[in-house]
């Protein structure tokens, strides 16, 4: 086994990811739009659109909402340029700071999750649909909501803001972020910037408001204020049910456990380069990412080897014991994943299980039972299980109950056209990618647009800024028919 070569395929992998996102390497990606508009200071001289207590922060949304009106469609352009570019620009020291203010993921990564936010769709997506007939004219419009309370993950702080204001501001709305107390700093660097050459080039101020010591109070006080119209969540299960729970109308991005089945009419070869792409890409923090793996116990084996070739390495028996000791406690009879190694380098977790491996290693993996922890939760890490099942029926069953009914995504490797259906209609996922990495399903090599925000919980899909509107009619009728 060639370790080096291996890493440098990853590397060829996750290099060609971000390169298929838009045709172009990510150096080169930003110079166009770096021309439009001139890249500012990662760090503003001052804070810009950051509050200490909710009303504050609600009533200058509102105000920057009313501001945004006056200006148009004009104006929510020039903002998503503005918010492209920037995150472009600065997408090498953003990703520093918040890989440095996180410590979860890799830098690499982190990097290139900013370089691709140019991919998020804009003011193109808002047209109005129009129906003309006998009976005269009418129009649907895409409207805005006005404020947005809007709730961002530690696994990607920046990507997710950038994302969110760009959808919401092209569909017209303002934004109050109450952003992951662990990725707050990225938050206040990124929005702070975002405002002062918003106000700069268009007057207009408080547009994106963050609270700048959020807390679960805040949260609170920004889903029961009456300016703030609907909530946008994008986060784990406590967040999800507490937005639910609060009677605001929210849009909510919630967790996955996405299951990955590998029959046997691949190449698996290929499956396994994929599945390490996708579950490896920012050390498995993309909820999207491939976090457990279910094959035919007749082709097991040659998959492990497939694993083991790419540089994957397995790890069982007292090793196994001991990294699931270090990552999972047990509550009332059910692990809970502690935070400690979530997001952390395969070598990381090679130490807390007491095993050495090369630098190189994309990933560990471990042969379980569909029940093992490491199955069940949403572990995070670049520590991927393999369950051997008997055949294909049994590996739909386990999969859906590693799903847990998130209805996030799932994964197949599979060149049977009836084995995909099968799947597609037990599982339901808002994504299902058959035959690539799970990354090709948000456009990133497969067909598709970027969002960070995947409403899984509340079925809008993949976000987009109709995501954020209200659909209004206008209807004229009278004689109107000219042919
Ligand atoms: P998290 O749930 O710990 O935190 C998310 C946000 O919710 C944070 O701002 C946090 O402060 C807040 N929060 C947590 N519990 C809360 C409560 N009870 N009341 C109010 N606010 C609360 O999640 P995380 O670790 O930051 O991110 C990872 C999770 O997010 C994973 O479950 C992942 O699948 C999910 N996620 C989903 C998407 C998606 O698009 N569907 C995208 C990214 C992450």
């Amino acid at each position: 086994m060639n370790i080096s070569l291996d890493e440098e395929k990853l590397r060829q992998i996750v290099r060609g990811v971000i390169r298929q996102m838009d045709g172009t390497s990510p150096s080169s990606a930003a110079s166009p739009q770096k021309a439009a508009v001139a890249p500012a200071t990662a760090r503003p001289t001052s804070e810009k659109g950051i509050f200490s207590d909710v009303k504050s922060a609600v009533a200058a949304a509102y105000d920057g909402y009313k501001q945004l009106c006056k200006g148009g469609f004009e104006a929510r352009k020039a903002v998503v340029d503005i918010v492209k570019s920037m995150t472009v620009a600065n997408a090498r020291e953003w990703g520093t700071f918040e890989y440095n203010e996180t410590k979860i993921g890799k830098l690499e990564h982190k990097i290139g999750k900013l370089e691709i936010v140019k991919l998020v769709p804009g003011v193109e997506w808002i047209k109005p649909d129009a129906y003309s007939g006998d009976h005269g004219i009418m129009l649907e419009e895409y409207t805005p909501y006005g404020v947005i309370g809007a709730i961002t993950p530690v696994t990607h702080s920046i990507p997710t803001i950038a994302g969110n204001i760009i959808n919401m501001v092209a569909a017209g709305n303002a934004v109050v972020f109450n952003p992951h107390p662990g990725g707050v700093k990225s938050a206040v660097m990124a929005i702070s910037a975002y405002n002062a050459e918003i106000e700069k080039r268009l007057g207009i101020r408080n547009l994106i408001c963050c609270m700048g010591n959020p807390t679960l109070e805040s949260f609170d006080g920004i889903c029961k204020s009456d300016l703030v119209s609907v909530m946008c969540i994008t986060g784990g299960p406590a967040v999800v049910r507490a937005a639910m729970l609060s009677g605001k109308k929210s849009i909510c991005a919630g967790p996955g456990n996405p299951p990955v089945i590998v029959d046997d009419t691949v190449d698996l070869g290929k499956a396994a380069a994929d599945i390490i792409a996708g579950g490896c890409f920012d050390n498995n923090l993309l909820c999207i990412g491939e976090k457990e793996i279910f094959v035919l116990e007749s082709v097991a084996d040659a998959f492990m080897r497939a694993l083991d070739s790419h540089g994957a390495v397995k790890i069982g028996g007292s090793a196994l014991d001991r990294l699931t000791d270090a990552v999972f406690s047990k509550k009332d009879g059910h692990y809970v994943l502690k935070r400690d190694l979530v997001g952390k380098d395969p070598g990381v977790l090679a130490q807390a299980a007491g095993v050495s491996i090369p630098d190189s290693a994309p990933m560990l993996y471990a042969l379980t039972d569909a029940g093992h922890p490491f199955v069940v939760e949403e572990q995070m890490m670049p520590m991927i299980p393999v369950v051997a099942v008997k055949n294909f029926d049994e590996a739909v069953d386990a999969a859906m109950k590693a799903e847990h009914n998130y209805k996030h995504s799932a994964i197949i490797h599979s060149l049977d056209v009836s084995r995909m259906t099968q799947m597609a209609r037990a599982l339901n996922t808002t994504l299902f990618v058959k035959n690539g990495p799970s990354t090709c399903g948000l456009g990133l090599g497969g067909e598709g647009y970027l969002s960070y925000s995947i409403a899984t919980a509340t079925g809008e899909g993949i976000s987009n800024p109709k995501t954020f509107t209200r659909r209004r009619r206008c209807v004229m009728v009278d004689n109107l028919n000219i042919f």
